[in-house]
């Protein structure tokens, strides 16, 4: 394994490099260009929350594969876990031979998962698989067709679940037709309500609207299932009132809809605790999960009530991949290190000394609209205007390029391409999360300039 490297941003060469440079010209004459990427430098390895690429320069890395690397990017427990089980056996397949991994996962997360009830998991290889499990499993429980997600939510890719996500440009436009009896509803985006209330004086409408839908748009005994981000995730890192997860969860117990919990993103101690779900006290039916369940290793889970999860009969649900060997060795392997090293602990770390920064530049850059976030899962809006919330999509390009260009790696979300997120591994150190932040501001410092000029 590559040392590990005291100084954590290094540059040697403008980005990309030149190696890099040569790199992405064979991706472009080689891979679709809807395969697109944020930071034009091929890695070499990384470490932590350190990625050096090709041409030896090293970032800051506060985006962690978009939210896989919560036990950093090469664990030693999780590297070593891999490669024993690779030198065993790489792959049977859960259906013709089956292995201990698989099982001693579900056991896990089965206990882990919030609701004190008897459960049981399936494994899959993404979130958007994950999800589309969810709602195969919620219909057969429930025998009902419908589905209610919500504006702003993003569930993956696969054609139902791009179906379930919000946002068209890039994720849906083209690429319809959509799959039927998906309904939705405002999410509840205090920042920009979409009935221009202000909370807590609105008293959930977004939420208790719910019932409305029942009315006007699909009858509450057609609706398998309500499924939503506990944060919203690619739609922005919106949390919502902790009351509105009551809410929905009486109006969904009332008609029988079970409520499915998308924890793709939010899971494994990005807000603070290992599940949003345990933060506010909800307890969904069924809960889907990818990202830094297996430290980036392609795996994702649902995990439900043991009634529900056994709707589907013998042979129903699957697939070749699912639950592959080494992707199971490496989350079991994960979640032990996210144990010893205190990573909810780490996470509420990094929100407060985010916040403490980020009121703070909201006070001086008018470019901040809002500032917002559960735990390490934090973010920043940029306006143009405050008054109008016109959103500052291409300053937030520039923010992140000045970033790119400084060493620090960090992405973008929100359903106007204009909200700055921080998705770090929760490894990061105290003195790198303050070197990541300090770019950040002059970044912010740098784009509100030109504004101004
Ligand atoms: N749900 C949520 C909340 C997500 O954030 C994502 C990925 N960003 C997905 C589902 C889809 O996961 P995958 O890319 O692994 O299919």
């Amino acid at each position: 394994m590559p040392e590990v490297t005291t100084r954590s941003i290094e540059l040697k060469t403008t980005t990309p490099g030149p190696r890099s440079a040569e790199w992405m010209e064979r991706k472009l004459a080689s891979v679709p260009r809807s395969v697109g990427t944020v930071l034009p430098s091929f890695v070499s390895h990384a470490h932590g929350a350190v990625i050096e690429d090709i041409d030896g320069n090293r970032f800051l890395d506060f985006a962690g594969g978009i939210g896989c690397l919560n036990a950093g990017a090469t664990p030693p427990e999780v590297v070593s876990a891999i490669q024993e089980q690779a030198a065993k056996f790489l792959h049977t397949c859960m259906m013709v031979s089956p292995y201990e991994g698989y099982v001693e996962l579900a056991e896990e997360l089965n206990r882990r998962t919030p609701g004190d009830f008897a459960k049981k998991t399936l494994l899959a290889n993404s979130g958007a698989e994950a999800v589309e499990n969810a709602v195969k499993i919620a219909r057969a429980y429930t025998k009902r067709p419908a589905v209610i997600a919500f504006e702003d939510a993003y569930h993956g890719r696969t054609l139902l679940a791009t179906s379930l996500t919000s946002k068209t440009s890039p994720y849906k436009s083209g690429f319809g037709p959509f799959a039927p009896e998906i309904y939705r509803m405002p999410y509840a985006y205090c920042y920009r309500c979409s009935y221009n209330l202000t909370y807590p004086e609105c008293k959930l409408h977004c939420a208790t609207r719910l019932e409305d839908m029942f009315l006007r748009h699909v009858a509450a005994d057609s609706v398998a299932a309500v499924i939503f981000e506990p944060v919203l995730g690619e739609g922005g890192f919106v949390a919502p009132p902790p009351e509105w997860f009551g809410e929905i969860t009486e109006i969904c117990r009332k008609h029988g809809i079970l409520i499915i919990a998308d924890e793709v993103q939010t899971g494994f101690g990005r807000t603070g605790e290992t599940f949003m779900c345990d933060r506010v006290g909800l307890v969904p039916d069924l809960i889907c999960m990818a990202k830094s369940l297996s430290s980036g290793m392609p795996l994702a889970a649902v995990t439900g009530r043991a009634e529900i999860m056994d709707a589907p009969g013998p042979g129903q649900l699957g697939g070749t991949f699912g639950g592959n060997p080494v992707s199971c060795a490496a989350a079991l392997a994960t979640l032990k290190v996210l144990d010893a090293q205190e990573t909810n602990q780490r996470a509420i770390e990094f929100g407060r000394i985010f916040r403490k920064r980020a009121e703070e530049w909201q006070r001086r850059f008018p470019l901040i609209g809002d500032v917002r976030g559960v735990g390490a899962m934090q973010a920043i809006e940029l306006v143009r205007d405050h008054a109008t919330k016109t959103p500052a999509k291409e300053e937030a390009q520039r923010v992140l390029a000045y970033c790119h260009q400084h060493g620090l790696l960090i992405i973008s979300a929100g359903v106007y391409g204009n909200v700055v997120r921080l998705l770090a591994p929760l490894v990061v150190t105290e003195e790198q999360t303050e070197e990541g932040l300090s770019i950040l501001e002059a970044a912010l410092q740098h784009v509100s300039a030109q504004q101004n000029s």
